[in-house]
C-alpha cells in the first residue's frame, strides 16, 4: 500500500472535477480523500502501486470535457489507513487564485429533461448541472462552493440534496442544482400588464414577441433586449430605442435546424455553434430568406447564436404562428 498527494491546478473548479475524482477512485478501490481549494485541487490517495499509477493516469488523461489541467504535481505521503473515498470540505489557503470556469450553455440531457413532462424541473428555466449552467456569473469568492455563490440564500430540498448527494447522480456536487421546490423563480413585468410569475411569466413574454413587441430578458451575464426579427416595425422600433444607426443585431435561434433555414453553414461553424459557450457565429444569409434589412444593414450576413440557457429554450420554443428568429441584443 502506497500513498500519494496531488496538487492540480487550472480551471478545475465549477466543471465536475470532484465527483470525477471520486468516482475514478471508487472504481480502482483508492481510498483518501478529494477537496477544493483555493489553489485548485487536491487529492489524497491510498492504493496499491499498480491500483495508484492506473487511478493517476485516468485523472491526467480523462478529466471532465470542461477541465483544463495547467499542472499535476504528485509528491509521496505517508499518511495512510483511509477505509473510504471522500469528498472532504473545502480549504481556504490564503492569497492564492485559481480560474474559474466560465457559464455553461445547457447540455442535451438538462434540455431534454427541460421538456419531459415526467420531469420534476419540466419547465423549470434555472435547470442545470455538473456539466452545464451558470459559474462565473454566480460566484462570490473561492473555493466554488454554494455558500460561495449567489445560490446561497436557496436551502436544497430534499429530492436536490439527495442527488447533491449521490456519487452515482449527475448532479452530484453541482453547486447551482435548484428545482422548482427550493430554486429561484422567473416573473414577468409589464406597464400594461401587470406582474406575472412562473410558467405565467413566460407565456406572456412569448405573447408580447408574438404580439411584435420588445421585451427584456435576464440572461447570465446582463439583460438582453428582444424582439422578432422578421418584424421590421419592432426591429425599426428597437434600433431607433438603442439609437443603433447600422450595426448589425445578434440574432438568436432555437435549434441548428433554425440555424439552417436561415444560413449557411458549414461542419466547423456547427461544431463552434454548438460548443459549451454557443458563441454567436456570423453566416451567410440563405438566398431567397428575407430578413428585413434592418437586422444587419447593408450585409449579406447574420450573426445567430443558439439558446444557451434554459429561459431563452422556454422563451423560444416553436410553436404555430410563432415567431423563430429573434433579434437579441445586449440591453446594457
Ligand atoms: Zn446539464
Ligand atoms: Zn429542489
Amino acid at each position: 500500500m502506497i500513498s500519494k498527494i496531488i496538487h492540480i491546478r487550472g480551471t478545475v473548479q465549477g466543471v465536475g472535477f470532484r465527483p470525477f475524482v471520486f468516482s475514478t477512485a471508487k472504481k480502482y478501490n483508492i481510498t483518501g480523500w478529494v477537496r477544493n481549494s483555493s489553489a485548485g485541487v487536491e487529492i489524497l490517495a491510498n492504493g496499491t502501486p499498480q491500483e495508484i499509477k492506473v487511478f493517476i493516469t485516468e485523472v491526467k488523461t480523462n478529466p471532465p470535457p470542461l477541465a483544463k489541467i495547467d499542472t499535476f504535481v504528485e509528491s509521496e505521503n505517508y499518511s495512510n489507513g483511509y477505509k473510504d473515498f471522500k469528498i472532504l470540505q473545502s480549504q481556504i489557503i490564503p492569497g492564492e487564485f485559481i480560474p474559474i470556469s466560465p457559464d455553461v450553455a445547457i447540455c442535451s440531457e438538462c434540455q431534454k429533461e427541460l421538456f419531459d413532462p415526467t420531469n420534476n424541473r419540466y419547465r423549470y428555466p434555472f435547470i442545470n448541472c455538473t456539466n452545464c449552467g451558470p459559474r462565473l456569473t454566480i460566484i462570490k469568492g473561492i473555493p466554488y462552493d454554494r455558500p460561495n455563490t449567489t445560490m446561497a440564500e436557496f436551502t436544497l430540498c430534499d429530492r436536490c440534496q439527495a442527488e447533491y448527494d449521490n456519487p452515482l447522480n449527475r448532479r452530484f456536487h453541482a453547486q447551482p442544482v435548484a428545482c422548482p421546490d427550493c430554486g429561484p423563480q422567473v416573473w414577468f413585468e409589464s406597464l400594461t400588464t401587470g406582474s406575472e410569475k412562473r410558467e405565467k411569466g413566460i407565456q406572456r413574454a412569448r405573447q408580447f414577441l408574438r404580439d411584435g413587441k420588445i421585451i427584456a430578458i435576464k440572461g447570465l451575464g446582463g439583460f438582453h433586449l428582444a424582439c422578432d426579427a422578421l418584424n421590421q416595425e419592432a426591429v425599426s422600433k428597437l434600433r431607433h430605442r438603442k439609437k443603433r444607426s447600422d450595426k448589425p443585431f445578434a440574432t438568436m435561434v432555437f435549434d441548428m435546424e433554425t440555424v439552417k433555414k436561415y444560413c449557411l453553414i458549414n461542419n466547423a461553424e456547427e461544431t463552434i455553434m454548438g460548443s459549451y459557450e454557443h458563441p454567436i457565429v456570423i453566416l451567410p444569409t440563405k438566398k431567397g430568406m428575407h430578413v428585413p434589412k434592418q437586422v444587419a444593414p447593408k450585409m449579406r450576413t447574420l450573426g445567430v447564436m443558439l439558446a444557451y440557457t434554459p429561459l431563452h429554450l422556454l422563451i423560444l420554443e416553436p410553436e404555430n404562428d410563432y415567431p423563430d428568429l429573434f433579434v437579441m441584443t445586449s440591453g446594457n
